[in-house]
């Protein structure tokens, strides 16, 4: 998979899932590149980027992306964190969520996105001051509600979390469940296709 694509798929998210990594809720971490007492590593879900502000650090000066961070952990060259990203993207041999599961799971909540402009007075507004043509792009509207009315609750927010719907902000709902940062809340959203208008 070329470095570009997955710059696109794989989400900071997604490699400190695989490797079982759990920030705080200021979405820091003790970074795992060096002895760290205290939370050194900061995490921005936004870039995908993780600095550490440790000058212990082999790591410190520099902003990390995805790459940079499975290269860190894994002690590798760039060709193989490579491979290991395309790994933690297609599921192979992990326990990621396979790319079929993705695929549904992005078609349904984008269906769900698209209703959602039908059903928000605001982001139809939104969308006719932009001229913006519903009929020629696929336009969404994330209420950031999606994740409340599951059923099959535990894999489909595993799911979420997996893809980068979800984040995880590391503290407790006052209904006594974690709780979550929805992506592009009460965003108007466009669904990215790759070449073969896949997701
Ligand atoms: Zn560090």
């Amino acid at each position: 998979m070329e470095i570009s694509v997955i710059k696109t798929r794989l989400t900071l998210a997604q490699v400190l899932h695989y490797y079982h990594l759990k920030p705080d809720k200021n979405l820091r971490l003790c970074c795992p590149f060096h002895d760290d007492k205290t939370p050194s590593l900061q995490l921005y879900y936004k870039t995908h980027t993780a600095y550490c502000f440790s000058s212990n650090c082999k790591t410190h000066g520099k902003s990390m992306d995805v790459i940079d961070f499975i290269m860190n952990k894994e002690n590798c060259t760039k060709h193989e964190a490579l491979k290991k990203a395309t790994e933690m993207i297609t599921g192979e041999g992990l326990k990621a969520a396979p790319p079929a599961d993705r695929l549904t799971t992005l078609h349904k909540i984008f269906t769900y996105f698209k209703n959602g402009v039908v059903n928000s007075q605001p982001a139809k507004a939104y969308i006719q001051k932009r001229h913006l043509n519903t009929d020629a792009i696929d336009i969404g509207f994330n209420s950031g509600q999606f994740h409340y009315k599951q059923n099959d609750a535990a894999e489909a927010m595993q799911e979420y979390l997996n893809i980068g719907l979800l984040l995880e902000l590391g503290v407790m709902s006052r209904f006594g469940k974690p709780a979550y940062k929805p992506f592009g809340k009460h965003c108007i959203v466009f669904a990215l296709r790759d070449q073969e208008s896949e997701w």
